[in-house]
């Protein structure tokens, strides 16, 4: 979708550091880290604009997501724990209105 910065970033349009990529998504630290690690994982699909809209349709799709997440954490050596967060609308701060999921590890505090 034009004018989508993760759109553009899953196309090499804007840089980032990318640590997983296959078919169906790609994940890339957030450039303003509101963690010890902060990881964004997206579908390279402009399918949906937030997690508001996930159906069963998307069930295989979401799954294969959290799936990552798990690896990922598992590299990036987060034994303690993670936690994973989909910010919907503009109450919730979504900025980016591409589907995403937030891998935040390292010291968290409580949700807000
Ligand atoms: P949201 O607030 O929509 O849930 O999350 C959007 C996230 O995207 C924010 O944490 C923000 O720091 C991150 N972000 C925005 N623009 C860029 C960018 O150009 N590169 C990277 N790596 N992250 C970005
Ligand atoms: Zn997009």
């Amino acid at each position: 979708m034009d004018n989508c910065i993760f759109c553009k970033i899953v196309k090499g349009e804007i840089p980032s550091r990318k640590l997983y990529e296959d078919e169906q998504v790609v994940a890339f630290y957030d450039v303003a880290p509101a963690a010890p690690v902060h990881v964004l994982v997206i579908p390279k699909e402009h399918i949906l604009e937030s997690a508001r809209e996930i159906t069963g349709a998307y069930g295989a799709l979401i799954a294969h997501i959290y799936e990552v997440i798990a690896k990922l954490a598992d590299e990036l050596g987060l034994t303690g724990g993670y936690r994973v967060v989909t910010n919907a609308g503009p109450d919730a701060g979504q900025t980016v209105m591409h589907l995403h999921f937030h891998l935040l590890g390292g010291k968290l505090g409580p949700m807000a």
